[in-house]
């Protein structure tokens, strides 16, 4: 069997490692970017009820109709963009490299930068250019971009946008100059954009190769599975067709669409998550012993020592803290740790260890 495998299973996926999803039961999980925080009691009874009264046997809304519109106020998308909606921003990203991959095409985003966009554009088939981040404050790295954008003339171009696994925001000047170089389409990630201050969504409409990607998950829906992208209707229409039938299913328009009847709710979530990042990077700045990058996301970057990257996240999984070691991913993350935001006791816990990691090692 292992022949065939070998003969059959194409090259390309043979030589990837599947995305790995680390054990996380009984831990403080500080590792993927979740909101921290549940429903209320009564809130999660009128949703049972409403769930209760869902017929599973019939297909739900292939267009999803209903969530489509709530999705567009919720998220301020410009009333003439179309929206189209996936089963994660992650099967987004895979039809948007489903509908341009073909010979000599390829994708481009920078590193380091979420791992879905290199991997998503391998099984498609799709070359993969990433350009590295300046070193210093993971800016975007312009001579190099505007290079590799002559040379490789990507059918597509991801910038997440504030960065993951960065935390940073790229200025607003550089991505507008992706835009007018860019030969084909330039998607705004724009996942952590309810902790960031700026938004791609109104510039929509003013370049035509601009499109904004959403998703609920960092908001407080990630077991949804529920992303969105806006832009020209021109563009979606030919995106839709690599969309599987069916694919938001009709738990999660149920749900996502009651959920953003609640908005206050998760708009009240969000604001604390800005509050404990805003504390947590203050305390982790008064450390002697770790570097804190700036974040507008709801995870903060650290850099330890040379070589203790790895200790310490020993060190708080030994604690019950599971965060994401970094360190090994890239050249640009050596000693680096990334740290979710998690609720006040969370961080609170996650700050102790680490201060005594550095008082003892
Ligand atoms: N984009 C970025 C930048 C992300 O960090 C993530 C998830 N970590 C995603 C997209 C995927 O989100 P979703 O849960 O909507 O698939």
């Amino acid at each position: 069997m292992e022949d065939q495998v070998k003969c059959w299973i194409r090259h390309e996926i043979q030589a990837l490692s599947a995305y790995h999803v680390p054990e996380a039961a009984d831990l403080i999980k500080l590792d993927a970017m979740e909101n921290p925080y549940t429903w209320p009691e009564d809130l999660r009874r009128e949703w049972a009820s409403l769930l209760a009264g869902v017929d599973v046997n019939r297909y739900p809304d292939p267009q999803a109709h209903a969530l489509a519109q709530r999705l567009r106020q919720a998220m301020d998308v410009p009333d003439e963009m179309a929206v189209l909606l996936g089963n994660g921003s992650d099967e987004i990203i895979q039809m948007l490299a489903m509908a341009v991959s073909g010979p000599g095409r390829s994708i481009l985003s920078v590193e380091p930068a979420f791992v879905m966009y290199r991997m998503i554009a391998i099984w498609c088939g799709l070359d993969y250019t990433g350009v590295a981040l300046n070193a210093d404050d993971f800016s975007l790295d312009m001579p190099a971009l505007r290079r590799a954008i002559e040379e490789t003339r990507p059918a597509l171009i991801f910038l997440a946008c504030p960065n993951n696994p960065t935390g940073n925001q790229f200025a607003e000047q550089d991505i507008l100059e992706v835009l007018a170089l860019a030969p084909g389409l330039v998607v705004i990630d724009e996942a952590y954009a309810p902790f960031a201050d700026t938004s791609f969504m109104p510039h929509l409409g003013q370049y035509d190769n601009l499109l904004v990607m959403r998703t609920v998950s960092k908001l407080g829906l990630a077991g949804l599975r529920l992303g969105m992208l806006a832009g020209p209707s021109a563009w979606l229409n030919q995106i839709d067709k690599v969309r599987m039938p069916y694919n938001i299913n009709v738990l999660t328009q149920v749900t996502a669409s009651f959920a953003l009847e609640h908005q206050e709710m998760l708009d009240e979530q969000t604001l604390a998550i800005r509050r404990e990042r805003a504390k947590l990077f203050e305390a982790l700045q008064s450390l002697d012993g770790i570097a804190v990058y700036p974040s507008q996301a709801n995870f903060i970057l650290v850099r330890t020592a040379a070589a203790q990257a790895e200790p310490l996240f020993d060190a708080l999984l030994e604690n019950g803290v599971l965060v994401k070691k970094l360190h090994g991913s890239h050249p640009l993350l050596r000693d680096c740790l990334r740290l979710t935001i998690g609720r006040p006791e969370e961080n609170a816990r996650l700050l102790a260890i680490i201060r005594e990691f550095l008082a003892h090692g």
